[in-house]
């Protein structure tokens, strides 16, 4: 299986690759630019063949490259939408680059024009963007917990804006565990869970998950995690997620609330839960 966590790449893609070896990870999630801003670092090629050297003798699984807070496909501000679009499709090719081939990306705030208007935005934003897409990268759509006014918090809401895509092959689904929860879907009964996506989004479509434990309760519509085994989810939740089948293949990040001594340690504890699946 490939399990890791998030980590900075403030100091360029080999060094974050190293840190994910160093804490046992075999995967890794970074953001494609500073969370809250809007610049980017310009691309370093030698720090790229050096970071590639690395993945390929730790054999890593595929990486994970996690867009800022800051885009919002679903403003009601043109400037906000025109700058996601702009900033989505360099992103897109800046991970291609990174040997990355996924881009998560939340579906956004209505900011109080309602879902719809919301929705049809997104759906507008994408149909812009997947056109110019270049090969072997995907945008994950990452379901969300739907606190105040943010979208993409049911598989419904994420099969409508794949449909309105015209079920784009570049368009995939990454799930959280702690979004799930928040967002009303009960992980202790993951066989139904996992029922629902096969009948909206399909379980194919899910190529990436974030794992982490919830400090809410199922369906508080809150988002905040915890660290693996200290919320409302609990160790068994967690050993049913990452034994699932349909889950093996995929990459599997830590996004919990943990320094780097904190995410080797959960990374040495799931390896655990793995052995007696
Ligand atoms: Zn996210
Ligand atoms: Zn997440």
């Amino acid at each position: 299986m490939y399990l890791g966590a998030h980590v900075s790449i403030s100091k360029g893609l080999a060094a974050a690759v190293q840190t994910a070896v160093d804490i046992g990870a075999n995967t890794m999630q970074f953001f494609t630019r500073n969370p809250r801003g809007g610049s980017a670092k310009e691309l370093d090629d030698r720090d790229i063949d050096k970071a590639r050297r690395l993945l390929n003798i730790h054999q890593f699984g595929p990486l994970v490259a996690h867009a800022p807070y800051t885009y919002n496909l679903a403003s009601a501000k043109p400037e906000v939408r025109e700058f996601s679009i702009r900033t989505i499709k360099e992103d897109l090719l800046r991970i291609k680059a990174m040997q990355t081939p996924y881009l998560v990306l939340h579906v956004g705030s209505h900011g109080g024009q309602g879902e719809e208007a919301g929705l049809l935005l997104v759906v507008q934003g994408l149909q812009e963007i997947l056109p110019t897409i270049p090969e072997d990268v995907n945008i994950l759509i990452e379901i969300m917990a739907g606190s105040g006014t943010e979208l993409g918090y049911t598989f419904e809401q994420i099969q409508k804006i794949m449909a309105a895509c015209a079920d784009h092959p570049q368009l995939g689904l990454c799930l959280d565990s702690s979004h799930l929860t928040g967002a009303g879907y009960n992980l202790a009964d993951l066989s139904k869970v996992k029922t629902e996506i096969e009948k909206t989004v399909g379980l194919a479509r899910v190529k990436a998950m974030h794992l982490n434990d919830s400090v809410f309760p199922v369906g508080s519509r809150r988002d905040r995690h915890a660290k693996i085994g200290e919320g409302y989810l609990g160790l068994e939740i967690v050993k049913a997620l990452v034994c699932d089948e349909n889950f093996r293949k995929i990459p599997i990040i830590l996004e919990t609330p943990n320094d780097e001594d904190g995410h080797a340690a959960e990374i040495a504890l799931i390896k655990g839960l793995i052995r007696d699946c």
